[in-house]
C-alpha cells in the first residue's frame, strides 16, 4: 500500500496542469502494463502509434494490480500531456486519472475510491486545481467513460478544496 505523497511529487519541473479528468480503463482487471500495451496499439487520426498508456495515473481495483493501489505512469514521471480526453486543452492540460474496472456493470472499490480522494486532494492542493475542474472523461467528450456506477457527485463532495492557489504560478493566457 503506498501512503507517501511524496512518490506523486514530479521528479522534474511540472506541466501547467488545470484539470483532472477522470476515467475507467472499462475492463474488468488491468494494471499500467495491460493498459499501456493496449494503447500502444492504438493510433491517432494521422495514423501515428500512441507512445504508451494515456493516462498519468491507474488505480488498481485488486485484479491485475493491488485493490486501492496508486501507480503514476511514465507522462506522469516525464511531465508529458495526457492521450486520454479526446479534447485538446485537457489534453493538454489535464491530468488523467484512470481507475481500472469497467463501470457500466460494476461501481469502484471501496479502497478505489479512497485512494481516489487522496489523490485528488493532493493533486488539487499541488496544482491548485478547483473542484469544479475536476472532470468526469463524459464532460468533456462523447462517451460515457467513466461509467455510469461511478459515484462522481459523492466523490467530489468528499473532496476538500485547496487551501491556497498559488496565484500567478502557471499562468497561461491562451485558455
Ligand atoms: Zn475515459
Amino acid at each position: 500500500m503506498i501512503a507517501d505523497t511524496a512518490l506523486w511529487e514530479p521528479p522534474m519541473e511540472s506541466r501547467t496542469w488545470k484539470y483532472v479528468v477522470l476515467h475507467h480503463s472499462g475492463m474488468v482487471e488491468g494494471n499500467v502494463a495491460s493498459i499501456d500495451l493496449s494503447h500502444r496499439q492504438r493510433r491517432d487520426q494521422f495514423g501515428s502509434q500512441w507512445t504508451g498508456i494515456g493516462y498519468h495515473f491507474v488505480l488498481g481495483n485488486g485484479l491485475g494490480m493491488p485493490d486501492g493501489r496508486i501507480e503514476p505512469t511514465f507522462r506522469w514521471e516525464q511531465q508529458l500531456h495526457g492521450a486520454h480526453s479526446g479534447s485538446r486543452p485537457h489534453n493538454l492540460y489535464g491530468i488523467g486519472v484512470c481507475l481500472v474496472g469497467d463501470f457500466e456493470t460494476a461501481p469502484p472499490t471501496s479502497r478505489q475510491l479512497t485512494a481516489t480522494e487522496r489523490l485528488l486532494e493532493w493533486l488539487c492542493g499541488r496544482f491548485g486545481i478547483g473542484r469544479r475542474q475536476i472532470l468526469r472523461h463524459a464532460d468533456v467528450a462523447a462517451t460515457r467513460c467513466p461509467g455510469r456506477l461511478f459515484p462522481y457527485t459523492e466523490l467530489l463532495d468528499s473532496i476538500r478544496e485547496p487551501v491556497a492557489v498559488a496565484a500567478g504560478d502557471h499562468h497561461d493566457p491562451m485558455f
